[in-house]
This record gives structure tokens, C-alpha cells and sequence, in this order.
């Protein structure tokens, strides 16, 4: 960890990387299964899945899909100040329109 302050860091949404890509590797190992059922092992050892390629292929990509949308859905959704109070909240609770704390009409 830098001890630098970072100004530029919270302009990174907290994306959960580890998901991610895992997910996207998930889903490239499952696409690539579809295409090739010889999995390649490190050391030259391969094993031909072909009977059951496309489940686990499927279960692959279902799964990494699953990661992906994990990791999306930490981002954190933009964040509205009321005009009239000041109070800051999430999207979420502006989904209504209004200010929960004053009441007050909250622009998009
Ligand atoms: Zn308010």
C-alpha cells in the first residue's frame, strides 16, 4: 500500500476485481470448452472431456457469469445530495424522487 494519498482513488469504483476476473476466465474457459473439449493441464498432461464439454462448459460460463455480475453489482450506485438539506444518499434511496430526510423533490 502507497502511503501517498491517492485524490484519484475514489474516482475508481470498488469494482470486485478478484470476481471479475475470475468470471471472465470462467466464461473464456467455458467458451474455449465449447470450441475444444482437450483440456490442457500444466505439464503436458490433457484430458478429453468431449462427453460432457458442453454441461461443463455451461457450468463454467454460468458460473463466471454469476462472478461478473457480483462484482458489478459491488459498484457503488452514484450518489445524490439533496439541493435543500445537503443530505447524501445512494440512488437506492432516491428511487422515490424524494429527499428521505426533508422531503424534497431530488433531481436525477
Ligand atoms: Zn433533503
Amino acid at each position: 500500500m502507497s502511503k501517498k494519498s491517492e485524490p484519484n482513488r475514489n474516482k475508481i469504483p470498488p469494482i470486485g476485481w478478484v470476481e471479475l476476473i475470475a468470471g471472465a476466465m470462467l466464461v473464456l474457459f467455458g467458451a474455449s470448452l465449447i470450441n475444444d473439449p482437450v483440456v490442457s493441464f500444466k505439464g503436458g498432461v490433457e484430458a478429453d472431456i468431449s462427453p460432457f464439454n458442453v454441461p461443463a462448459a455451461a457450468v463454467s460460463i454460468g458460473i463466471g457469469l454469476y462472478l461478473l455480475w457480483n462484482s458489478m453489482s459491488k459498484t457503488v450506485p452514484d450518489e445524490t445530495t439533496c439541493p435543500k438539506c445537503g443530505e447524501v444518499f445512494s440512488s437506492d434511496d432516491t428511487s422515490v424522487g424524494n429527499c428521505p430526510s426533508c422531503g424534497s423533490k431530488l433531481r436525477k
